[in-house]
């Protein structure tokens, strides 16, 4: 694989405000430290432990983003390091993040995963249950987290224009729960797009793409 590359062009397509994370679920750290060498800064993962370990061995001014499902008796391996959760989907997950997070006197930073895909299979809140728990006033005592975004994913399929009326959908929630004023609640980032999609994503409003297949090459789960 050409993966500084690969990196590279990803890059050059990507426009100033968007914000690129490199999803290097199931990559080796070698693989890893090619884009590190190419200059990426941040990983995204979706095993709680594989990021772990990986943080471990790789150089510590990497930004490590948490995107995949979490589960809560996992948060504390992860809470003195990770810089970004984006698939938080319920309030007591919330309440999890804030705990551990405090016990390493951080803010941990979160996104809050809205279900935009009309399949069953994607975890996912609807945009009601966001905006409770935004306004709400127990969220409001959680201060050692904050949501800064949504993060969303698109039905698994080729068609484009249903992809387009979910990313549009995300955008549209995101403008809403924008108007909720809360102390931690800073919205900035819209998490959207990946290898195939992420053209359209940013096209419909995103301001961060999860690229992994496009610059480390198929997966292999075996
Ligand atoms: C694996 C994964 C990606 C990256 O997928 P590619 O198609 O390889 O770019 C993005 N987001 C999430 C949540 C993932 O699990």
């Amino acid at each position: 694989m050409h993966i500084q590359e690969n990196l590279q062009y990803i890059k050059s397509t990507l426009p100033d405000h968007v914000t690129l994370v490199a999803v290097s679920k199931t990559k080796p750290v070698s693989d890893l430290m090619e884009a590190y060498n190419a200059g990426q800064r941040i990983f995204g993962e979706n095993k709680i432990q594989e990021m772990v370990d990986k943080h471990e061995t790789m150089p510590k001014d990497i930004e490590w983003h948490m995107i995949g499902h979490v589960q809560s008796n996992k948060v504390k391996y992860m809470a003195s390091f990770v810089s970004l959760i984006h698939g938080v989907d319920n309030f007591k997950l919330l309440e999890e993040i804030n705990k551990q997070a405090k016990k390493h006197n951080r803010i941990i930073n979160c996104l809050l995963q809205i279900k935009i895909a009309s399949e069953d299979s994607k975890f996912g809140m609807t945009s009601n249950e966001a905006s409770e728990i935004i306004q709400s006033e127990a969220f409001s005592k959680l201060k050692n987290i904050k949501i800064v975004g949504v993060m969303g994913m698109a039905t698994f399929t080729e068609d484009k224009d249903q992809i387009k009326k979910e990313f549009t959908l995300l955008k549209t929630i995101f403008d809403d729960l924008k108007l909720i004023k809360s102390c931690n609640f800073k919205p900035e980032t819209i998490s959207m797009g990946m290898s195939g999609d992420y053209q359209l994503a940013i096209d419909c409003g995103s301001t961060m793409v999860r690229v992994g297949s496009s610059i480390f090459g198929e997966r292999n789960y075996n």
